[in-house]
């Protein structure tokens, strides 16, 4: 995983050479004293650098020119101290590859009632500088976040922090490969995907590598390798005394530990950021990987199951936003339904591999047969997962553009025990009511698997899409599906004229 704290958000403050030394050199101290305190808040999870105040064409192109080129620097802040305008930031901005937000705020909160003077009005201008600012974003069309308000206020300093979780998983999908081990599940149509289009719009590459070449690095561990990993599994889970080392059906663990060990090992050789798998070709192999999925998840690895490549990017950067965040982020399945009037909800789960991360409580490790795929007994962690609000997110590749679909959920602690589910699970109220919520998500075009996280929010969520410039449509609390259909067709009719068929 990235160490997102090592990040930079440059702090670019507009100005220009009009108003004379002294007040720059105040645009530039109060700029300063403005990214130390965005630097220090524990909101924002990445570093504010102050950059010197930009006063021409010629500064903004050579800011430009250097936020490309630093890797650490994820994007910029921009806000105007005074006027700047924005004709000096048009040739520097068509070359700006760094996503940005414009922080719309002002040094002084409060108007100076009895002191407010002329000297006063020419240096407090945001009001009307970031209008100017705001407009050459507009006329070029650039994507970017807009922030209001006192830049000491917490509700302030949260959005620039959502924001800059967005901009560090873009800054992480970059340079990302994911690996396919196997191909599609045959015949499912949502987990294919243009690959071409995904890397020139997303940055990542997706590639096939043969089940032959795993299982080569697989079968490479010794027996001493997998003690290890087997003696750390039973210290980290409950486990039934048959699966234990010395018990009856212990070497259905250490199959999984086997595959934990190779598959760890193939990703960080080659370096990956993620991976999927298909029960279609599972040559070579014992059991279907469940266990090994589960904990490679647990350590940031991105994961689809049935050849999903995009849940899987997607996963990845739904791990590196949520940073230190509180509550777990996993793969996840709509699996059934409860349909009771009086208690509708949704069982979320998968086969087996649902992340860790999102347990309520220590996970208990089982071994059970599995319908599906002709192998062994899988091992695999069983949980629940903890009440409270999260998000269920889809990206869908619609032949012409890319759509971000996300639905605000509430999970809930299962009404009754489940003894039989031989898989970790999630129970969720999804928002607005699962009626409307379901239907929105179909109408959508919406995957069955989803990104599913107790730690990112739909701000996030929503910020990183206008990072990545494609669509975003959000099913919360608010929706009604009527105008959510005309929302779709709109997106239809903006994306065709906007874009043309080409991403
Ligand atoms: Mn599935």
């Amino acid at each position: 995983m990235p160490k997102i704290a090592d990040y930079e958000l440059w702090f670019v403050t507009g100005s220009q050479h009009l108003y004379g030394a002294e007040t720059l050199k105040q645009v530039a101290v109060d700029s300063t004293e403005i990214a130390k305190a965005l630097d220090a808040s524990a909101a924002i999870p990445v570093n504010v650098v102050f950059k010197p105040v930009l006063v021409s064409p010629d500064s903004v192109s050579e800011l430009v020119r250097a936020a490309n080129n630093a890797p650490q620097c994820i994007g910029l802040i921009t806000w105007c101290h005074t006027f700047s305008p924005s004709k000096m930031w048009i040739n520097g901005l068509k070359h700006l590859q760094k996503p940005a937000v414009h922080l719309h705020t002002q040094y002084n909160r409060d108007i100076p009632w009895a002191s407010i003077d002329m000297d006063f009005m020419n240096l407090n201008q945001a009001a009307h500088g970031d209008r100017e600012h705001g407009f050459i974003w507009s006329r070029l069309r650039l994507p970017r976040k807009v922030v209001v308000g006192y830049w000491q206020e917490a509700k302030v300093q949260e959005k620039i922090g959502a924001f800059a979780r967005a901009a560090s998983a873009w800054a992480d999908w970059q340079d990302a490969k994911f690996a396919r081990f196997g191909d599609n599940m045959r015949e499912v149509a949502v987990t294919e995907g243009d690959k071409v289009s995904a890397q020139f719009k997303f940055g990542y590459a997706v590639n096939y590598h043969p089940m032959g070449d795993l299982v080569k690095v697989i079968n490479a561990f010794s027996e001493k390798e997998i003690d290890r990993l087997v003696a750390e599994y039973e210290d980290s889970y409950d486990i039934t005394s048959d699966l234990r080392s010395n018990g009856s059906r212990a070497s259905l663990v250490r199959e999984q530990a086997r595959i934990e060990l190779g598959m760890r090992s193939f990703l960080q050789d080659g370096g990956f950021k993620g991976f999927t798998t298909t029960f279609e070709d599972l040559w070579g192999l014992e059991q279907l990987p469940g266990l090994a999925v589960q904990r490679l998840m647990a350590s940031g690895y991105g994961f689809g199951a049935e050849g999903d490549w995009k849940t899987c990017a997607l996963l990845r950067a739904l791990k590196v936003m949520s940073t230190g965040l509180k509550g777990g982020t996993s793969f996840m399945e709509d699996y059934t339904y409860h349909l009771d009037p009086a208690n509708p909800c949704v069982l979320g789960a998968h086969m087996l591999e649902v992340c860790p991360s999102i347990a309520s409580a220590k996970p208990k490790l089982e071994a059970h047969p599995l319908g599906i795929g002709g192998k062994h007994d899988p091992a695999r962690l069983v949980f629940n997962t903890p009440a409270g609000p999260a998000v269920g997110a889809s990206l869908i590749d619609l032949g012409n553009r890319f759509r971000l679909l996300v639905n605000d959920l509430e999970v809930i602690d299962p009404p009754h025990a489940m003894p039989k589910l031989p898989v970790a699970q999630a129970m969720w109220k999804p928002l607005p009511t699962l009626e409307e919520s379901c239907a929105c998500w179909i109408y959508a075009g919406g995957a069955h698997h989803t990104a599913f996280s107790q730690a990112v929010t739909g701000e996030i969520l929503e910020d990183f899409a206008t990072i990545a410039d494609i669509e975003y449509v959000s099913i919360n609390a608010k929706t009604d599906v009527t105008e959510f259909k005309k929302d779709l067709r709109l997106g239809e009719v903006y994306y065709a004229l906007s874009r043309g068929w080409a991403i």
